[in-house]
Order: structure tokens, then C-alpha cells, then sequence
């Protein structure tokens, strides 16, 4: 700036002073500011004179951000490559404030003699980034669960059953899956209203989804409609057919009212059951509709029953 006609200069300085973002420069020799810009005092509320050295500006990064800061200033400094970080930078009270420093390494016969840049005050940014942060993890976690009953929805059962699938695979152990779905509900829905099969749902929901958690590994979601599923991972025939019977008999004792259709007076659920040792030549969706037919089973012989597939190859196995 020092060979500018003077007019040219003031232009510059007024321009360089008059942005939001702070210019500085270093004198990579001496590691000393050779200029940092008046704006520093509002952003920061450092006097000017304040920032004299390499270490004041290191001194004022916070200390989870320093020393990679600092770091990766230096080696691409010395390396002569242009560089941008992003830190929080102390300010004169205590607190701090999130900064974007934006550096132009300037070199003399493959040397770097100095640094110029600007630092822009980002924190408006950063607090925007932290609200969609929030944001898309309680997205992450509604769209797995499904909105009526709060249970696991058809996506979370999705992915699950891939993995408890991939898992028996690996591991050459039985896998059971059972499909709950709530008798004559049609009927329910016509007697009491929708608001009240809602109702109904939710409680059924909630009252399989606590059976559920009694083992950690076992999960319930609404696959849709009146329709559950129940992943049981590492459960044999025998074992699986107890865990549905007792989901049958569960909701059967929550006692809710549906008098006029089926066998009993009280909501009730059918139960198609089947188990596997998945092998590579198995498929997941021919495991699923068996259990399927084995639900249509369990309504054709009445309902409020569990049917089970079983299967002669794991028998064998086992
Ligand atoms: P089945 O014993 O053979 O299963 O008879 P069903 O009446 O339960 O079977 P169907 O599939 O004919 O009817 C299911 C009913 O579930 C129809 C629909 O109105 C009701 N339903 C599905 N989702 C919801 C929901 O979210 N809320 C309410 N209130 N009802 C629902
Ligand atoms: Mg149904
Ligand atoms: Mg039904």
C-alpha cells in the first residue's frame, strides 16, 4: 500500500475498514501484525494495539480449536497454500464468538514472507447450523417412529429385520418373526368411531411394545394399519411360539370392549409365526409371507390364536 498515490490509499484503507469481515496482516517472518483492522475492537472488543504477535492471535483461539488451528496455519503457510479455518476467537470479556479466518499466503522466491486475510464473523451461521442439527436428529428420530402409537414404525421394522436377518445368516442361529394383527377392527372402527379404534390401537401398541422390551434384543413396530410386527431375534420354534402367546394373551387381558363379532368380548389379536436359520439361498421376503399365510391361517381357524409355520430344516438342524 505504501507505493499508492495518497488519494488511492485512503480509498483502500476506507474500503478495507468499512467491511463487516477484519483485515489483517502478518509478517510470516517476524510472526508480528504488521495491520489488523479497527473492526476488531466492535467484534471482539480488542484494542487494535492489542493484537501485536502470532501468539496473541493463538492465545485468543479456543482451546478445543487451537492447537489444529494453529497447526494447520503454520504448515500451509509454509507450504504457500491459501487456507480458511474456522474457530471460536476470545473476545476481550471472557466469551467467545465463532470466527471464519480466510488467509492469502504471500510468497517471495519460493518463501513465504507474509500472510493476509480477513476474518468473518460466522456465529449467526453457526447458530443456524446448530438449529438444523437439532432439528434433523429429532427428524431422525420421528421418522422412525410412527406418529399415532409412538411405537417403531414400518421404516425402523425395515431396517431391523435386515440386520437381525444378516445376523442369523453370520451366525447360524434361528430367527423368529411374528405378525400381530388386531381382530375384526373394521367392526371396532363402525361401533365406535375412528377416534376410538385410534384409541384402541394406541393401547394395544403400548401394551405389546412393554412385552417387547422385556427382551432387549426383541422388537415390535407398527407395520401399518392394524397390522404388528415382532422381530425375535436368536428364538427358536418352540421358544417363539410361547413369546406370541403370550403378546395374544396380552392383549386379550387389556380387557377393551368389542362385544358383537368373533370369539371373545374384548379386542383381540391373530398371530402368524414363523421361524428360520436363514442360509444363502434363503430370502427375507419368502421368511415374511409365510408368516403372512400363517396370520390368514390363525383367522380362518377362528382368530385370537397364534399358527405357527415351523420348519423341518431347523429341526433338523438343531
Ligand atoms: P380381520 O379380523 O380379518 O383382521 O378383520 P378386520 O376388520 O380387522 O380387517 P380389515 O383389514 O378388513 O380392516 C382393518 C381395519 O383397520 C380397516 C381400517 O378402517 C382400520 N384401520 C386401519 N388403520 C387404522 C387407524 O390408524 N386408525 C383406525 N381407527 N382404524 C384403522
Ligand atoms: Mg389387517
Ligand atoms: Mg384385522
Amino acid at each position: 500500500m505504501g507505493q499508492l498515490p495518497p488519494e488511492q490509499y485512503g480509498l483502500y484503507k476506507t474500503l478495507l475498514e468499512s467491511t463487516k469481515a477484519i483485515p489483517w496482516k502478518l509478517n510470516w517472518i517476524t510472526k508480528e501484525f504488521e495491520y489488523i483492522g479497527p473492526q476488531i475492537e466492535a467484534l471482539l472488543g480488542w484494542r487494535q494495539d492489542s493484537w501485536k504477535t502470532a501468539q496473541d492471535w493463538i492465545d485468543r483461539i479456543h482451546r478445543d480449536e487451537r492447537e489444529d488451528t494453529a497447526n494447520l496455519c503454520i504448515t500451509q503457510s509454509d507450504c504457500g497454500i491459501d487456507h480458511e479455518a474456522d474457530y471460536r476467537a476470545l473476545t476481550a470479556s471472557g466469551g467467545y464468538v465463532w470466527v471464519r479466518d480466510v488467509v492469502h499466503v504471500i510468497r517471495e522466491d519460493g518463501v513465504t514472507t507474509a500472510l493476509v486475510g480477513f476474518i468473518f464473523d460466522i456465529s449467526e451461521r453457526k447458530k443456524m447450523e446448530d438449529v438444523l442439527l437439532r432439528l434433523n436428529k429429532q427428524l431422525a428420530a420421528l421418522s422412525f417412529h410412527d406418529g399415532l402409537t409412538g411405537i417403531a414404525n414400518r421404516r425402523m421394522y425395515d431396517r431391523s429385520i435386515q440386520v437381525a436377518w444378516a445376523q442369523a445368516q453370520n451366525n447360524r442361529t434361528p430367527l423368529s418373526l411374528a405378525i400381530l394383527d388386531v381382530d375384526h377392527f373394521k367392526h371396532y372402527n363402525d361401533k365406535n368411531g375412528h377416534a376410538a379404534g385410534d384409541e384402541c390401537l394406541c393401547q394395544v401398541a403400548n401394551a405389546l411394545n412393554n412385552c417387547a422390551a422385556m427382551r432387549p434384543t426383541d422388537m415390535i413396530a407398527r407395520y401399518g394399519g392394524e397390522e404388528f410386527v415382532l422381530i425375535l431375534p436368536n428364538t427358536g420354534p418352540e421358544e417363539a411360539v410361547d413369546i406370541a402367546e403370550t403378546f395374544r394373551r396380552l392383549v386379550a387381558n387389556q380387557r377393551i370392549p368389542h362385544p358383537g363379532v368373533g370369539v371373545a368380548d374384548v379386542v383381540t389379536v391373530s398371530v402368524g409365526l414363523n421361524t428360520i436359520i436363514p442360509g444363502e439361498e434363503d430370502s427375507l421376503q419368502a421368511f415374511f409371507e409365510v408368516a403372512d399365510r400363517m396370520l390368514y391361517r390363525a383367522k380362518s381357524n377362528g382368530r385370537n390364536r397364534v399358527e405357527c409355520a415351523g420348519s423341518k430344516r431347523i429341526f433338523a438342524i438343531n
